[in-house]
């Protein structure tokens, strides 16, 4: 079986909170190896779920933070009903 960058998308949360099952995880990472675009979702999902799963841990100066959220969430907010309806 061979992965596309939609399936990608589809368990790329659950690739990222481990629940993913270890066959398909081996799969995304084979792909993650050769497409960039993945990767790039892969790194800005991760920092994403990294913001807001622990803000005790959030160390930058004060305002910068909440820029970055903001940002972050337009950007979730733009992408995801387009990752979703495919
Ligand atoms: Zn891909």
């Amino acid at each position: 079986m061979k992965l596309n960058c939609k399936h990608v998308w589809e368990h790329i949360s659950e690739f990222i909170d481990g629940s993913v099952d270890a066959q398909l995880r081996a799969e995304i990472e084979r792909h993650l190896e050769h497409c960039e675009i993945c990767s790039a979702i892969l790194d800005s999902t991760r920092n994403i779920l990294i913001l807001t799963a622990d803000d005790r841990t959030f160390e930058l100066p004060v305002g910068f933070s909440e820029r970055l959220h903001e940002r972050l969430k337009k950007e979730i907010e733009g992408s995801e009903p387009e990752l979703k309806k495919k």
